[in-house]
């Protein structure tokens, strides 16, 4: 395959564009997947508009980037001030993609997980962030695919795919090897997560939480936990097996009492101060995928 031979510099030029336009499509996501109204969350047939005053937006209006910087941040219409939001997310999805060669090699199983699971945080970030809602719609396929992703390297365990080194020296590596090493070293990679981890992830991100809660509703008759957290874990546990889920649990709780506790002395709220947890557990998974081992492994040599 001779695609996979090219250097990631090139690769970050070609793959960039189209982080754009998924960056793009993402703010479809974030706008239209939290409405009440089932028409309204079309993804697909309905045209892009302006969501103050429901005009279409013409084509070149929603080149990515571009289109927020003719129109000055106002829609042509009606002159609505469009969130920095939306170039924003077009912006860090183009990065993402532009970046991806560098983390993880091109053309192996663990990029495309790693890009996917990337833009499907960024997308989640941001409706948890304006919406306090995490998609259903979103997260349930995610589960699945972390699952299906393990399967490719029991049926094809030896498939070898060339990709660069730092030093650019062509490497062969594991095309299907889902393990949890980043790139630009891949010395030796980190073993795959396998179907066990990834299904007892699942299970253990969202079944015992959910059991809690059924509890929970029998006792109160009502719903005690926001379960749009507990799917988030699930499908992080299904992506990186049930240990990197924990660590983003914990880390993920950390950074929001860290961020939630000040927040409540400043406002001297009652503790009914919502804050999106969701936007956390995204915040805290790169950091536990990519140094996970190295802080526990430090954590571990200062407690004993
Ligand atoms: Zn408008």
């Amino acid at each position: 395959m001779p695609l996979l031979d090219l250097p990631p510099w090139l690769l970050s030029l070609l793959l960039a564009p189209f982080g754009l336009i998924l960056g793009s499509f993402g703010n479809v996501l974030i706008h239209r997947l939290p409405q009440e109204e089932p028409a309204d969350r079309d993804v697909v047939l309905r045209a892009s508009h302006c969501p103050s005053c429901k005009a279409q937006i013409k084509p070149w209006h929603n080149v990515p980037l571009l289109g927020w910087l003719w129109l000055r941040g106002k829609c042509a219409a009606c002159g609505w001030r469009i969130p920095v939001r939306y170039p924003l997310v077009e912006l860090l999805v183009g990065l993402l993609f532009a970046v991806s060669p560098w983390i993880f090699p091109f053309g192996t199983l663990i990029w495309f997980k790693g890009l996917l699971c990337g833009y499907a945080l960024l997308v989640l970030f941001f409706t948890d962030f304006t919406e306090m809602i995490l998609p259903d719609v979103l997260q349930f396929p995610l589960m699945a695919l972390g699952v299906l992703f393990t399967l490719p390297q029991l049926q094809w365990p030896e498939t070898l795919v060339k990709v660069w080194t730092e030093s650019n020296h062509l490497l062969q590596v594991l095309a299907w090897h889902n393990g949890l090493q980043p790139a630009p070293a891949y010395p030796g990679f980190e073993p795959a997560v396998t179907w066990q981890q990834s299904l007892l992830g699942m299970a253990v991100g969202y079944g015992v939480p959910a059991l809690v809660n059924q509890a929970y509703k029998l006792v109160r008759k009502t719903d005690g936990l926001g379960m749009g957290d507990f799917k988030m874990l699930a499908w992080l546990g299904a992506f990186w097996g049930w240990a990197p889920m924990l660590g983003v649990l914990f880390l993920g709780a950390g950074l929001g009492a860290a961020v939630g506790v000040p927040l409540m002395l400043m406002r001297r709220s009652n503790g009914q101060t919502m804050l999106p947890f969701g936007c956390f557990l995204a915040l805290a998974t790169p950091v536990v995928v990519f140094f996970g081992r190295a802080l526990w492994l430090g954590y571990l040599g200062l407690t004993m």
